[in-house]
């Protein structure tokens, strides 16, 4: 009985059904059971142990070289030269997305706040987003001094809910920023169809998207303006560094007036904005972090198809719903809805704490939306928001802040695994991550004498 390897044994119980299993032959699974299945978190045997994964951000000796060169040529500022590391990534990384034009920032927040101001949009506007991302998102419309309008997510796709959206639209609304958060699409095809009809700005916040797939067009190419984090733990690194793409040649030239604080490309200074290039530095890792970029986002896009499939399995555990149209995502995050009616009741908290003692670790993510922040009382304290907008319309907005579902799955739900590095891994790592997972839920009735 103990030859039976851990594999073996999971592949067996996942495809029949625990319950033929028990009923068809008690003892023997009664005995398979103590000796392989008790949870490591009990002092079981772990489903993984001393093995890493692989490391992100990705470092190899082109990286190094490349800063190397730039700073022995002494062009460390984009302006330095036309051939530097900066505009020469701008070309490359619109050319590889398939946009026309792309101008470079030092953040993904920097870009977001750039085509916020590019765009016209300020105070007495208002834009509409999810709560369900990072503050980055929101903070180029506060920064503007425009107002965000959040409305609630789906639970199974964690996405901006179109149907919510439409509904805040007042006669104010400038644009919608549609968030594709973990880098898979969020519900484009409506949220496209809304804008359309009441002629509103899209900003794709496709921080999280590097090279994900909607229909034939990769995201942050499909909205008027798509902006890109660079940040370490996103899937195309440098640091900390952002990107704008698009394909309104007047509409690129005042992102990069905005960026460049309000002087042109003729050297005019002709409009309010903030000093938000890239380095040269920067521009040199991004340079060295394209040609493995491909490679990478393929690998990430099969193993999360591996694990999507496999987690079938597993009832309790849901992984996130992506939208018709959806080719590919970027997979920065892979992302479960956790269902605890699933697991004996117990919360995420006791399934997490079982799972990181089988050698997986997935996280919470965020803990709470961000109509829960304190920015909310800050922004309406401030004088030019109660000059801009109507004592009626404050209060109206302070009520439709709700956010159930954000808060369900920030409270008791959402399960995410870093994947920028890990789902680079082996098909070994993956059936690791399976393995933990059903190895909990089968031994569920373990988890009530988890202490926390
Ligand atoms: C990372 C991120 C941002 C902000 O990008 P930074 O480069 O960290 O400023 C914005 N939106 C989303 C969805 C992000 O994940």
């Amino acid at each position: 009985m103990n030859k039976i390897s851990r594999r073996q044994f999971m592949t067996t119980a996942s495809a029949v059904t625990l319950g033929v299993v028990a009923s068809n032959n008690v003892s023997a699974f009664e005995k398979l059971s103590s000796s392989v299945n008790k949870l490591a978190i009990l002092g079981g045997t772990p489903v993984r142990q001393n093995k890493s994964w692989p490391k992100w951000p990705y470092v190899d000796e082109k990286v190094v070289a490349s800063i190397t060169k730039t700073a022995r040529s002494g062009i460390w500022c984009r302006i330095d030269s036309p051939n530097g590391t900066v505009p020469t990534f701008e070309k490359e990384y619109a050319s590889l997305m398939g946009a026309k034009y792309c101008v470079a920032t030092g953040s993904g927040t920097q870009s977001l706040h750039t085509c916020v101001e590019a765009l016209g949009i300020g105070p007495g506007d208002e834009v509409i987003t999810t709560p369900y991302t990072d503050m980055g998102t929101i903070s180029g419309i506060i920064s503007a001094r425009a107002l965000p309008v959040l409305a609630d997510i789906d639970r199974e796709s964690f996405q901006l809910d179109p149907t919510i959206v439409e509904r805040l639209i007042t006669p104010y609304t400038r644009a919608i920023i549609p968030v594709h958060i973990m880098g898979q699409p969020c519900d484009l095809d409506s949220i496209l169809t809304i804008a359309k009809k009441h002629k509103l700005y899209v900003i794709e916040d496709a921080c999280q998207a590097h090279l994900a797939q909607y229909r034939g067009k990769r995201l942050g190419t499909i909205g008027d303006l798509g902006c890109f984090s660079h940040q370490s733990s996103k899937t195309i690194p440098c640091g900390e560094g952002g990107s704008i793409l698009g394909d309104d040649g007047g509409l690129m030239d005042q992102c990069y007036t905005v960026m460049n604080h309000g002087t042109n490309k003729k050297g005019r200074s002709v409009t309010i904005g903030p000093k938000y290039r890239m380095n040269e530095f920067e521009g040199a890792v991004l340079l060295a972090q394209l040609p493995n970029a491909m490679e990478q986002w393929k690998r990430r896009n099969e193993n999360a198809a591996y694990l999507t499939s496999k987690l079938k399995a597993c009832p309790g555990v849901v992984p996130q719903k992506l939208y018709n149209g959806t080719e590919s995502g970027s997979f920065y995050l892979y992302t479960m809805g956790y269902r605890k009616e699933y697991f004996n009741n117990v919360d995420r908290a006791v399934f997490l704490k079982a799972l990181a003692a089988e050698g997986i670790s997935l996280s919470s993510y965020i803990p709470n939306g961000l109509h829960r922040e304190p920015w909310v009382d800050h922004i309406l304290g401030l004088k030019v928001y109660q000059e801009m907008y109507s004592p009626a319309r404050l209060k109206q907005y302070k009520e439709e802040l709700a956010c159930p579902v954000c808060d369900k799955i920030c409270s008791e739900e959402m399960l995410m695994l870093w994947a920028s590095g890990p789902l680079l891994g082996t098909k070994k790592d993956m059936d690791d991550i399976v393995n933990a997972i059903m190895k909990v839920y089968e031994n569920r009735d373990q988890l009530a004498k988890v202490k926390l």
